[in-house]
């Protein structure tokens, strides 16, 4: 099997184009497509500071390793954050990952706990709910403000996550499944309004071509799952959708595709109402927000 590209050895069949690559046309490829995502949406300004999200697991060390490498020929800056849950036994191993990796090719970069944030561990927290919330239902709320805190704290302009192609995906149907029709218009993948910027530069590239990256450019990653991961219907969903993939190529790429423009659409109906919570001052819908709402929820008890 020959490189349509270069001639050399090809490592990599791309179903859904019908391309063959050799691993250095492969990650080339992978880097242009970021970088098309990026420009297309306008994720980066000249002088950012760019604060990635890193967990540790493959998607979120690609994505440093991606930005890293532009970072060196454009004209913004990155700061790798990760967030500590406190899951016992699981998370101490990705931050020792992170930290290693960001020595290695001397990233700055900062660690954040639920515990110094919220006074909680996500462990003490499914401990003390009373409702039959998800693991994830709780661990997202309290993530996407440490996320958020993070961001503040280094004074960063935008706020970059490893969401790939199957994740947006999955949190479509999430949705959709569940009636959450407004979540729908907070999929568009263009931020460039906003105050602090979240993207997803990775957002049309499939997980299984991450993984592939992550191999061939001998990133380290964690393995090993969440041990809450397969408490919800994500998995699920996942499975459907790559068995749809196996005998339909391609079909991951149309249904983003649907995605975008049904986003688009949502996105121009929804009045976004800013207020801040009564609690905390942070910016939320109601009158107290999500992450106040859960805290007194969960030490109310
Ligand atoms: Fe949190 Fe769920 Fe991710 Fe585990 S799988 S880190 S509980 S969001
Ligand atoms: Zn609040």
């Amino acid at each position: 099997m020959i490189c349509n590209k270069c001639q050399n050895q090809a490592v990599y069949s791309r179903k859904y184009s019908g391309e063959n690559l050799c691993s250095e046309c492969f990650s080339d490829s992978i880097l242009r497509k970021a970088a098309r995502t990026i420009s297309k949406y306008k994720m980066i300004k000249n002088n950012d500071l760019v604060c990635v999200c890193v967990s540790g697991g493959k998607d979120s060390l690609v994505l440093l390793d991606i930005l890293n490498k532009m970072s060196k020929t454009h004209n913004f800056k990155i700061f790798a954050v990760s967030i500590d849950e406190g899951i016992p036994g699981y998370r101490d191993e990705a931050l020792k990952i992170v930290e290693n990796f960001c020595a290695e090719l001397k990233i700055k970069y900062k660690i954040f706990s639920y515990k110094k944030l919220f006074d909680l561990t996500l462990e003490e927290s499914l401990d003390l709910r009373k409702d039959n919330n998800s693991s994830c239902s709780i661990c997202g709320i309290f993530r996407r403000r440490a996320f958020d805190h993070a961001a503040k704290t280094i004074n960063a302009d935008v706020i970059a996550t490893g969401h790939n192609l199957d994740d947006v995906l999955q949190t479509f149907l999430i949705n959709t499944t569940s009636g959450d029709t407004s979540k729908i218009g907070w999929m568009h993948p263009d931020a460039s309004s906003n105050k602090l910027r979240k993207i997803k530069p990775l957002s049309e590239i499939y997980e299984s071509e991450i993984v592939f990256y992550a191999f061939t450019n001998d990133l380290p990653f964690q393995t090993e799952p969440c041990p809450h991961m397969d408490e919800g219907i994500r998995t699920e969903i996942r499975e459907f959708l790559n068995s749809l993939e196996s005998n339909h190529s391609g079909i991951k790429n149309n249904m983003y595709n649907t995605i975008l423009k049904l986003s688009q659409f949502t996105n121009q109906s929804i009045q976004k109402e800013k207020r801040t919570c009564l609690i905390c001052g942070n910016e939320c819908t109601g009158k107290i927000c999500s992450v106040c709402n859960m805290i007194t929820d969960l030490k109310g008890k």
